[in-house]
């Protein structure tokens, strides 16, 4: 059993952000700037966005950060979004998902700038993804990307895990990390299933799949009957339980099968952060 240490992974290229974000800072006289908005105080929410606003400043990148009370009204929150959207200061600007009224998300998301939308969730950047015919079009249109799916391609391809050719299921079809990772392995030539709540025969598919992401939600779902000797298994749940935080796969029932795995905590959750740095650039760089 091999685990893919995304707490290693993910701190060099945090190392090299840093490295990116002085050479900009030397060259431009700028200072790339992210702004996070949250709603309410959410508890995860509220570690979440602490994590990110600490990973850039350990970077160097600006942080601009808003806390609205929980009953404020979407126009408000638009209001601050287009005020965030002319700020030539921000570069990046990330919502915090799922906002107090979530029925609120989509208007929020569709009214960031898509050049400042690190989320990669504004439907300009989604249908850009869609579009694109393989991961180096991606890569060099820099188009901006969820980050979940980006750090477990880029997971993949610091493990030398090869793509191209394999089997690969995704278990979870959210618009946040099961749809853009199915586009990404699919643009890196990985055939691909999709799999969700009404899917049949999940344990059949899984067994004989190559890759087989768990992006569910629900604590210890995949067990051993689903993988295979030689699997990769990236596990992107994050679930709180009486007995702690675990993923959506059942690490003990597989430890000691000869297979890859991202264990939680330490796997694909330091890898968002370190992707919203990058995407953080991306769109600096998008924008100059
Ligand atoms: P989500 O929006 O709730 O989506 C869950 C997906 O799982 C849905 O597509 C759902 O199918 C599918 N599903 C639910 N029950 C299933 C079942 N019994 N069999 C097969 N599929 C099933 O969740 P999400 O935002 O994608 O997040 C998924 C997990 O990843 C959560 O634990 C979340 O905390 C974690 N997460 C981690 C990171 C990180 O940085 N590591 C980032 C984001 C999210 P339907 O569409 O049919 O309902």
């Amino acid at each position: 059993m091999k685990i893919i240490d995304g707490k290693k992974i993910s701190s060099d290229i945090r190392l090299e952000i840093k490295t990116k974000v002085e050479k900009i800072k030397r060259t431009t006289g700028k200072t790339p700037g992210l702004a996070t908005i949250l709603v309410g105080q959410n508890p995860a929410s509220q570690v979440y966005i602490k994590s990110k606003i600490k990973a850039c400043q350990d970077a160097g990148i600006k942080s601009f950060h808003h806390n609205l009370d929980e009953k404020v009204s979407k126009e408000d929150i638009i209001a601050l979004i287009n005020d965030l959207n002319k700020n030539s200061d921000v570069d990046g600007i990330l919502l915090q998902l799922p906002l107090a009224n979530n029925e609120f998300d989509k208007d929020c998301i569709n009214a960031i700038n898509p050049l400042k939308d690190v989320d990669g969730l504004h439907p300009f950047n989604a249908g850009l993804l869609n579009l694109s015919k393989s991961w180096n079009e991606v890569i060099k249109k820099n188009i901006l990307v969820s980050c979940t799916p980006l750090g477990v391609i880029d997971l993949l391809n610091k493990s030398n895990i090869s793509i191209e050719g394999k089997t690969a299921i995704v278990i979870g079809r959210s618009n946040l990390v099961g749809k853009p990772l199915s586009i990404l392995l699919l643009a890196n030539n990985a055939t691909v299933i999709m799999a969700h709540s009404k899917t049949k025969n999940l344990k059949e598919l899984c067994i004989n799949a190559d890759i087989v992401v768990a992006a569910i939600g629900k604590p210890k779902f995949v067990t051993k009957d689903f993988i295979k000797e030689g699997t990769t298994v990236i596990d992107v749940g994050i679930n709180r339980t009486s007995d702690g935080l675990c993923g959506d796969v059942d690490f003990e029932s597989i430890r000691g099968m000869d297979i890859n795995i991202t264990p939680v905590p330490g796997g694909v959750g330091p890898m968002t952060i370190t992707m919203l740095l990058e995407n953080t650039l991306k769109a600096f760089k998008n924008r100059i």
